[in-house]
């Protein structure tokens, strides 16, 4: 399921900042690597009870005059609006209400998003009172709060978790295969889209959805339904062009949570930069299918080492994922697009595979007797059996008399072993060292 947004929108130094770290727990968070933009982090993923979603932080509004202020002010609340299910409004206990206030106020009240109003810096519990002040601003209850201090925190995450989109809606049958294309602006994404698109003659639909911030597109061939969720389509409105480009890795992000298959797309005229592997990276913790599409091979002066050199530069920048297949591809010149396609539909069974108890074990146990498990303090790793618990990724629980026992080495062997026996290309699997009860 895709995790809902949550942005936390006010003026200057109201503590947004400040409680984004809060939420977020921790502060590192994927940044922007655009030159030119505050290199702040942006949003991260957080989690109230059994709910995970994203936040986003609006802040890193510099000073300037005041219409300027007032103009940032906008369009970051615009902004929060397009990108968020839940938006906090945060204001300032101590100072009290302000002009500026009143100006997010406004542009909140135009939105149909819930806004839950906090009221921060009320470390001080003699000052609770001067949440009351906040009423007029239209929005209920204001909920007091210390970002500093981590006070009333929970009352207000109760109050945004109420207002998620319900988790209903699993919007397409088992059965579809969910592609996502996901790089970096101007890789060629679009193009690809339209080249897959176009070499197919397809029935398409493009469907909008509300709690989704992507056009789909419906398609059918050799038998098989595609998805395709397009997170490239969604740059709108170009006087906030530059700013919502800050959230095209955000995009991105959420795109991979609704997708089978990533299709990481790089510029071959380009190579790797630490934005591609930062997406990939996500994919790859939510365990989803990775292929590996290297665009605009046209622009590429070639030899015939050309190819296989750019191969182990990608091995060498992504070694976390050797098992993901590679293409070299042009949307200009179609070259090879064809193949993008049948690789996905190959990639999402190996994804989707499930395998017999009884011969993971067996494989388990020839790998078992082929390396003995390690010892640790004179006390031996014992394997006793393992099965697979599910799929989307391939998931196993290997059962053991201690899994402190375990090495992350060992593991990495019986994975290999996995993959040698079944395959499993294009997909990561997971391996849970569990305790025999
Ligand atoms: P932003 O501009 O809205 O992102 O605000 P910041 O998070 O940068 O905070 C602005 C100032 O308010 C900083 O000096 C913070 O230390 C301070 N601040 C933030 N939260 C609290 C709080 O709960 N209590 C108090 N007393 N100060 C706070
Ligand atoms: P996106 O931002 O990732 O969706 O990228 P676009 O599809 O908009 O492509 C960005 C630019 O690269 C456009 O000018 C395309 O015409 C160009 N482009 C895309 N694919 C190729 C390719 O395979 N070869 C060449 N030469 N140009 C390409």
């Amino acid at each position: 399921m895709p995790k809902p947004v949550v942005a936390i929108v006010g003026r200057p130094n109201v503590g947004k900042s400040t409680l984004f770290n809060r939420l977020a727990g921790e502060r590192i968070a994927i940044v922007e690597d655009k030159p030119g933009i505050t290199r702040d982090r942006i949003y991260s993923k957080a989690q109230w009870l059994d709910r995970n979603f994203h936040i986003i932080d609006t802040g890193g509004i510099e000073v300037g005059d005041e219409d300027e202020i007032l103009m940032r002010i906008r369009e970051q609340a615009e902004l929060a609006i397009d990108e968020a299910h839940v938006i906090i409004f945060l204001v300032d206990g101590l100072t009290g209400l302000t002009p500026a206030d009143q100006e997010v106020a406004e542009i909140l009240r135009r939105s149909k998003k819930p806004v839950i109003l906090a009221v921060n810096k009320l470390d001080d519990p003699s000052k609770l009172h001067n949440r009351f002040d906040f009423y007029e601003l239209g929005f209920g209850e204001p909920i007091p709060i210390s970002a500093g201090h981590g006070t009333g925190l929970g009352d207000l995450l109760d109050e945004v978790i109420k207002h998620f989109p319900e988790d209903d809606e699993e919007e397409y049958d088992e059965d579809v295969i969910r592609v996502a294309l996901i790089g970096r602006p101007n890789v060629g994404k679009s193009s690809l889209v339209n080249a897959i698109l176009g070499e197919n003659r397809v029935m398409v639909s493009p469907i909008a959805g509300t709690t989704r911030d992507a056009v789909d597109t419906l398609f059918y061939k050799d038998g098989q339904d595609f998805v395709l969720i397009d997170t490239a389509g969604m740059r709108k409105r170009g006087k906030v062009y530059e700013t919502t480009e800050r959230y095209s890795v955000m995009r991105a992000m959420r795109a991979i949570e609704r997708c089978d298959v990533a299709v990481l797309v790089i510029n071959g005229e380009e190579g790797i930069i630490e934005q591609d592997k930062r997406i990939v990276g996500y994919a790859l913790e939510e365990g989803k299918a990775i292929i590996i599409v290297v665009n605009k091979w046209d622009l590429v002066e070639k030899d015939d080492k050309t190819a296989r050199n750019f191969e182990k530069l990608i091995r060498k920048e992504f070694p976390f994922m050797p098992w993901a297949p590679i293409l070299f591809v042009s949307a200009k010149t179609r070259q090879r697009v064809h193949k993008i396609l049948d690789l996905v539909v190959a990639v999402a069974e190996q994804h989707a595979m499930r395998i017999p108890t009884s011969t993971v074990n067996s494989v388990i146990e020839d790998a078992v007797v082929m390396t003995p498990p390690p010892t640790d303090k004179g006390r031996k790793l014992r394997i006793y059996y393992a099965t697979q618990v599910s799929v989307k990724p391939p998931t196993f629980a290997v059962f053991v008399n201690d899994p402190e026992l375990s090495h992350f080495s060992y593991e990495r062997y019986l994975e290999n072993k996995l993959r040698d026996a079944f395959g499993f290309e294009g997909t990561p699997i997971r391996l849970y060292i569990r305790q025999k009860t």
